[in-house]
C-alpha cells in the first residue's frame, strides 16, 4: 500500500500559469528592482501568502510605471485584469452593489501583479460572509521622530491588555513605519460590534495613557504620540496583508512575526523582496507556527 501512495503522489502543479510581461521595466528606482523580480517574488511566495491573500475581498496598490510614478488604490474590478482575478458582490451604503476584487491562487495574484499591483490589501473579512471579520487589526501608528522602541512598547502593551481579556494577537511589521497587532476571530459578530469593540478599546488605551497614546487621526493630536488606527477595523476599510511588498523604497515586506522575537527587532521594514528564501524558511519554522490563528470571539464589554 506505501509503494501505491509513493507513485499516485501527484507532481506539484506549477504555482502559476501567468506570463509577466516587461520583465525588465524598473518598478523600484531606488533598487533597480524589476517588474520580473517582483513577479519571482510573489511566485515564490504564493504558498505562504494565499491562506491571508485567497477568498478576501482586496485592494491593489497598482503603479504601472513603478512606486516612483503615479500609483492607485483599486478596490473594485475594472474588468480587464482577466478570467483569474474574480469578484464579490458586495452592497454598498446606498443600497446598490459594486463589485469587489478576490483571487483563489497563484494565477489571480500574478494576474494582479502583471497589472502593475505592487500591494495587496485585504478586507478583514471572507467572500463567503463579508459581514462577519474573521481578524481585527490595530494599526500602530507612530508620530514622526518616535522610535521604533516606543512602537514595540505599546504592541507589547496592547498584546498584554489584549490577553487579559483573553484574546490572543499576533504581531506583524508594517514594511512601513510601524506594526499591526493582529487578533484572528472566529467570524461571528458583524462589522458594527467588532468595529464598536476596536473604538472602545483604542479609546480605553487612550484615556488611561493619553502621554503615549491618541485615538483621533489628526495629526496636531498625535504630537509625540502613538496613533491606534482602530479605523481598519469598520466595513469597507482594509490592512496590508502578510508577505506582501510595500511600494516604498528598498521594497520591505510585511512580515508576520513572533512575540518571542519582538524585542529584538529594531525596524518594521526589516525584511525585503530579497528575502523570500527567509521569509519561506520562517513561514513554516516552529516560530511562526500557529501565527494568526485562534479560534476566539470578542468578549461582551
Ligand atoms: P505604516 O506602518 O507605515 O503605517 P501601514 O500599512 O499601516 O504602514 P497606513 O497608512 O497606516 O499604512 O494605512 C493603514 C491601511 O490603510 C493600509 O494598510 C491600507 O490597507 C489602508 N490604506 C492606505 N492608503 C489607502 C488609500 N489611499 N485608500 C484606502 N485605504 C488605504
Ligand atoms: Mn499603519
Ligand atoms: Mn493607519
Amino acid at each position: 500500500a506505501e509503494a501505491v501512495v509513493a507513485e499516485k503522489a501527484a507532481p506539484t502543479p506549477p504555482a502559476s500559469t501567468i506570463k509577466i510581461s516587461s520583465r525588465e521595466r524598473v518598478i523600484f528606482p531606488e533598487d533597480g528592482i524589476t517588474k520580473g523580480a517582483l513577479g519571482d517574488y510573489y511566485t515564490a511566495m504564493a504558498g505562504v501568502m494565499l491562506p491571508w491573500l485567497a477568498h478576501r475581498p482586496i485592494s491593489l496598490v497598482r503603479c504601472p510605471q513603478g512606486r516612483a510614478k503615479q500609483c492607485f488604490f483599486q478596490k473594485h474590478d475594472a474588468g480587464s485584469f482577466g478570467e483569474q482575478v474574480h469578484h464579490v458582490d458586495i452592497r454598498e451604503k446606498d443600497g446598490g452593489t459594486e463589485p469587489y476584487l478576490y483571487v483563489e491562487n497563484a494565477d489571480g495574484m500574478l494576474a494582479c501583479v502583471q497589472m502593475g499591483t505592487i500591494e495587496f490589501h485585504g478586507w478583514g473579512s471572507r467572500v463567503e460572509d463579508v459581514e462577519k471579520p474573521d481578524r481585527l487589526v490595530f494599526d500602530l501608528d507612530p508620530d514622526e521622530g518616535l522610535d521604533f522602541d516606543d512602537v514595540k512598547r505599546a504592541a507589547e502593551h496592547i498584546k498584554s491588555v489584549l490577553a487579559d481579556m483573553g484574546l490572543t494577537s499576533f504581531p506583524m511589521l508594517s514594511g512601513g513605519k510601524g506594526v499591526h497587532v493582529v487578533v484572528p476571530l472566529s467570524p461571528r459578530a458583524e462589522w458594527p460590534a467588532v468595529k464598536s469593540f476596536a473604538d472602545r478599546f483604542a479609546r480605553a488605551l487612550a484615556a488611561d495613557q493619553p502621554e503615549r497614546f491618541t485615538a483621533t487621526m489628526s495629526k496636531a493630536k498625535r504630537k509625540g504620540r502613538i496613533f491606534i488606527d482602530w479605523l481598519r477595523n469598520q466595513r469597507g476599510s482594509t490592512a496590508v496583508l502578510p508577505y506582501v511588498v510595500r511600494a516604498r523604497p528598498g521594497a520591505p515586506v510585511a512580515a508576520p512575526v513572533a512575540w518571542s522575537e519582538f524585542k529584538a527587532l529594531d525596524t518594521a521594514a526589516r525584511w525585503t523582496l530579497k528575502d523570500a528564501g527567509e521569509l519561506i524558511e520562517r513561514a513554516g519554522s516552529r516560530l511562526l507556527q500557529g501565527w494568526g490563528v485562534a479560534d476566539q470571539v470578542l468578549p461582551e464589554v
